[in-house]
């Protein structure tokens, strides 16, 4: 885990990590830079590692700028959920991991990880 205080620029934790709060250890993802739970400023934050698709949706009209289709899920990380894109297609129970750096838009300039299936032998 990596301990912060309201001072650090938040922009810079990884897609790939969820926060967890110092004073009542609520656990969240998501960027914000205070708890959503108790408003408390510092907290730490950890790699989610390896979760479980819960659902998954193709996303077909797009904006200009969004790749289409566009494969999304909603991944659980034991009490952390989260909706992020699909490196490729995936199903309800495929466990998942972040990983790669991809432009999740065109245009942006920053690039972030896609969740990616992980095979058995991982
Ligand atoms: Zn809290």
């Amino acid at each position: 885990m990596t301990r912060h205080d309201p001072h650090d620029r938040i922009e810079r934790i990884g897609v790939e990590e969820a926060f967890q709060c110092s004073h009542c250890g609520h656990r969240w993802y998501y960027t914000r830079s205070y708890c959503p739970n108790c408003r408390g400023e510092t907290f730490e934050t950890d790699a989610l590692g390896v979760g479980t698709v819960v659902a998954v949706t193709t996303v077909e009209v797009t904006p200009p700028d969004v790749r289409s289709p566009n494969w999304l899920a909603l991944a659980r990380f034991d009490d952390v959920r989260v909706l992020a894109q699909l490196e490729a297609p995936a199903s309800k129970g495929d466990r998942v991991r972040f990983s790669g750096e991809y432009r999740l838009r065109s245009g942006d300039e920053h690039r972030g990880p896609r969740l990616t299936v992980v095979t058995e032998e991982e």
